[in-house]
């Protein structure tokens, strides 16, 4: 079932997610019904406090580049209670967007390499490595988790160039609730 997303401004975006303490059938709703609503509205990724639970919970499904240059729908990841380990020195500068904040991308610098510990969907913890593409969305999406958008990591003349934007955004998709 497609859940109602949060949009730019709703103090949701801005809670810390509450670690997950015991994966039951509510849980395991709640992250097929991220799956639903994230494939909805096309995107590569989804954080719980998106759709209004204050939890740490996101999914990825990052697009992988194949030999042949085209790019093929990436494998659905689960992520819970995720920590991150290590981020690589290494950083590239990518355009982002958001399901949460609609019609805005904008390059953000993010780091190369990571790796990670969390717990999948069916309780196993895992330590893994992650670069690219997918480094950048569990990135974004743990972001969300800590209250954090991909805007506030653009800062000085981008970040005031994009201001007129984010208040139309909060104007056009949260406050016309
Ligand atoms: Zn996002």
């Amino acid at each position: 079932m497609k859940l109602p997303l949060a949009y730019y401004g709703d103090p949701m975006l801005r809670k810390k997610g509450v670690a997950v303490e015991v994966i039951d059938d509510e849980i395991r709703q709640l992250v097929r019904d991220m799956v639903d609503t994230m494939i909805e509205h096309n995107g590569i990724g989804l954080a719980a406090p998106q759709v209004h639970r204050s939890l740490d919970i996101f999914i990825t499904a990052a697009p992988n580049k194949q030999p042949d240059g085209s790019w093929k729908p990436g494998e659905l990841r689960v992520f819970i209670n995720t920590k991150i380990l290590f981020v690589s020195e290494e950083k590239e500068s990518t355009s982002e967007g958001c399901l949460s904040i609609p019609t805005l991308y904008a390059e953000v610098v993010r780091p190369v390499k990571i790796r990670i510990h969390a717990t999948d969907l069916d309780g196993n913890e895992f330590e893994e490595e992650f670069s690219g593409l997918e480094a950048r969305d569990i990135l974004h999406e743990n972001d969300h988790v800590n209250g954090v958008l991909f805007v506030d990591r653009i800062q000085g003349k981008e970040r005031k160039e994009i201001e007129p934007k984010l208040r139309e955004i909060k104007k056009t998709y949260y406050q016309k609730k």
